[in-house]
């Protein structure tokens, strides 16, 4: 077996390898591409894919394919053999440079939300050469965008790269007005901590609900929950760990920073975290990660589930997204610094998250919508739907010193003054934060913990990068036009930003019922607790003017991704519907009705021995089966007719009924059935329960 280092990026074609086998002029444009956003020329294009080729042969592959996301929520690839037929029945290896800048995927499979008419379905990617090509499965794949003909994003990752550019463009003039001079590029950071269940594949193939949607529809609570807290960090159970070690192996192979993984808070729950990279490669990595989970979990006899709310009652999984804002002189800008000037710059880009998050609080909770994250967003485990921000005591005492312009009650106590004062130390000690806070400051970055376990980070991360790139923008047309004393300018900026956005932060329980009371009456903040209100946002002309002038998306752009959220929604939510109306007729009922037939048997049985006999049990249970028998058969009824007769004119309505009525109604469904699996005998009930998912690993 290799070690580590010779694993690691093995299956990479990264900046090692480029500088190995293309010749230094090719290298040299090829990195002020990736570095300089550069536009490439065909001739370096065929040099780099001549060299790519050979590399990803050598290394066992047969295929290439152009890796992108669309909007369906997974990857996709559509895979292509290098070998071209020539005369003679000969083959030849080949792949242009044109092979690799461009691909023309069939689109009209892809989700498009009426971007494409249908005589118009072809689409192009384009390759990304910020994020490096890789061999998985013998192919070698070329992460890249998806665009339709007219030009309009039919995938995740162009908002994203879009967004980036518009947060560079912003910085830039912020930290042009601190004169940095050597600075050309700003760029962002994220490391995405994925949560995720390992459940046992036998038993999965026995529930439809988990083959179907992902999650368990129905299901009375096990004995034992996650109520003794010995499941996190505690030791990892052997199957497990072979998991881990195989799925670390398989993300070293692919330049993915695997770094820790333990147990999660709920029973057979786990993490990983990967160390941080630039956004646009994170998130292709994060798709890559968990795609491999899955995999390899088959190998292991398990299944992994990144559904949000796999088991009711029990903690979902979420996605933290830590966020950072960095140059490309490794400067973390939201790292506070040595010198007093240094410390001024943090504040400034410290306030402009803290104004975008405040101005765009509706388009971070939406980006973070989906059927599945609806269950976890409010529960007592995930952050509330109501966005607020945590900074913690230090960094809060020096912003309402600035906000009113009194002393800091620091270590010493002194007005502080930006450009001329050192900021105090913060603490970066991190054990104690606040892990209710949707939007928390961890010393050096942001994390944003509303993101789906399921979900890719891309919008998160759009959003965020253009939210902020609107902030810095204003800032800088103030500072920009400053007259007088730069110093002066800063510290009112400041001061004004911290007064006019305050309400947004908040260093208590976001768990707490009178938060949310305080957030919504008092403070005046969005409580967005579905989907389909969260989606509305992207709608709000604000949002749309300025998503539009950072050119992140378009507006036809924006109403089509709405309409395909809303129909994802939709389409979610029925297909749970429909499984929970099979499930109760075709294996609840059938199991409930055996287990009351039985018993009345008996109960005849024993009543025709001796007449005497009271047999209370069986009469109890027959009578309260028999009721429940009924009461379930109607629940799947009413269920069945509202998914058929769902009324509404167009998608937002429907989201609207599906949210009012199914929803309900599934839950009623679960309830009564729920109640009859703890009234029948284990032996006669049809699929594995929570206690055997929980704990059979
Ligand atoms: P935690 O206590 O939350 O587990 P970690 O230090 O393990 O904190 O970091 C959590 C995640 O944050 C990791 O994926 C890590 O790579 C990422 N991270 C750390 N620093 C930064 C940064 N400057 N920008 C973005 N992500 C970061
Ligand atoms: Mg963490």
């Amino acid at each position: 077996m290799s070690t580590i280092p010779e694993l690691f990026g093995s299956l990479v074609f990264d900046d090692k390898v480029m500088r190995a086998r293309l010749s230094s002029d090719v290298y040299h444009s090829l990195r002020d591409t990736i570095n300089k956003g550069k536009k490439l020329d065909l001739s370096v294009a065929n040099a780099v894919a001549a060299a790519m080729c050979d590399w990803a042969v050598e290394n066992g592959a047969t295929h290439f394919t152009h890796w992108f996301q669309p909007l369906t929520g997974i990857t996709a690839e559509k895979h292509d053999s290098f070998i071209t037929p020539a005369p003679d029945s000969h083959v030849i290896v080949e792949f242009s440079g044109r092979n690799l800048i461009t691909g023309e995927p069939d689109a009209s499979s892809f989700p498009s939300g009426g971007l494409r008419a249908t005589f118009e379905a072809r689409g192009y990617t384009a390759w990304d050469p910020t994020s490096y090509a890789f061999i998985k499965e013998k192919t070698l794949c070329i992460p890249t965008a998806f665009c339709s003909y007219g030009g309009e994003a039919l995938d995740k990752k162009t908002p994203l790269l879009r967004s980036m550019e518009a947060l560079n463009r912003q910085a830039m003039r912020i930290l042009t007005l601190f004169g940095h001079a050597d600075v050309k590029r700003v760029v962002t950071n994220t490391g995405p901590e994925q949560e995720y269940f390992l459940i046992d594949r036998d038993m999965y193939l026995k529930r439809r609900d988990l083959i179907y949607t992902g999650r368990t529809l129905f299901g009375a609570p096990a004995p034992k929950g996650q109520e003794l807290d010995d499941h996190y960090f505690g030791a990892i159970k052997p199957r497990v760990k072979a998991f881990m070690e195989e799925l670390d192996e398989e993300l070293w192979k692919l330049g993915i920073y695997a770094k820790t993984e333990h147990n999660e808070v709920a029973p057979c729950q786990h993490e990983l975290a990967p160390i941080f990279t630039t956004t646009n490669i994170a998130s292709d990595h994060n798709q890559l990660t968990m795609e491999i989970m899955k995999k390899v979990a088959r190998k292991h006899g398990l299944v992994c589930l990144l559904h949000e709310k796999p088991f009711a009652g029990v903690n979902g999984s979420g996605k933290h997204n830590n966020w950072s804002i960095a140059t490309d002189k490794g400067v973390n800008l939201l790292s506070p610094g040595e010198t007093p000037y240094e410390n001024a710059q943090f504040l400034v880009f410290l306030v402009a998250v803290i104004k975008a998050v405040d101005e765009y609080q509706g388009l971070l909770r939406m980006s973070a919508a989906s059927a599945g994250n609806d269950h976890r967003l409010g529960a007592n485990e995930a952050p509330p739907a109501v966005v607020s921000m945590f900074l913690g005591d230090e960094l809060t005492a020096v912003l309402d010193a600035i906000e009113s312009d009194s002393p800091y009650e620091g270590t010493e106590k002194k007005r502080l003054r930006l450009g001329a004062d050192v900021l105090p130390r913060f603490n970066r000690d991190t054990t104690d934060r606040n892990r209710t806070s949707p939007f928390a400051f961890t010393g050096n970055k942001f994390e944003f913990r509303m993101v789906g376990s399921n979900d890719s980070i891309s919008a998160a991360n759009t959003m965020i990068n253009s939210a902020v790139a609107e902030a810095l923008c204003q800032f800088a047309d103030r500072l920009e036009n400053c007259e007088g004393d730069f110093d002066s300018c800063l510290h009112d900026l400041i001061r004004d930003t911290v007064r006019k956005h305050k309400r947004i932060l908040f260093n208590g329980n976001g768990y707490d019922d009178a938060w949310i009371h305080e957030a919504v009456e008092v403070r005046g903040l969005k409580n967005l607790r579905t989907t389909p209100d969260a989606l509305q946002m992207v709608l709000d002309p604000e949002n749309i003017r300025m998503l539009t002038k950072h050119r992140v998306y378009s507006e036809t752009e924006i109403r089509s991704r709405y309409e395909i959220s809303m129909e994802n929604y939709v389409r979610t939510v029925r297909i749970e519907a429909l499984t929970m109306v099979d499930m109760a007729r075709k294996e609840i009922l059938p199991a409930v009705v055996r287990w009351c037939g039985e018993l009345s048997r008996t109960l005849n049985e024993k009543k025709a021995a001796d007449p005497d006999l009271p047999c209370s049990y069986e009469k109890k249970q027959v009578r309260r089966l028999s009721e429940l028998i009924d009461a379930i058969d109607d629940a799947a009824a009413v269920l069945e007719n509202s998914i058929n007769t769902l009324g509404g004119a167009d998608i937002t309505e429907r989201a609207f009924c599906i949210r009012d009525e199914v929803l309900g109604r599934m839950e009623a469904l679960r309830r009564l059935c729920d109640e009859a699996e703890t009234v029948t005998a284990a032996s006669f009930w049809p699929f594995p329960t929570y206690g055997d998912l929980l704990f059979g690993v």
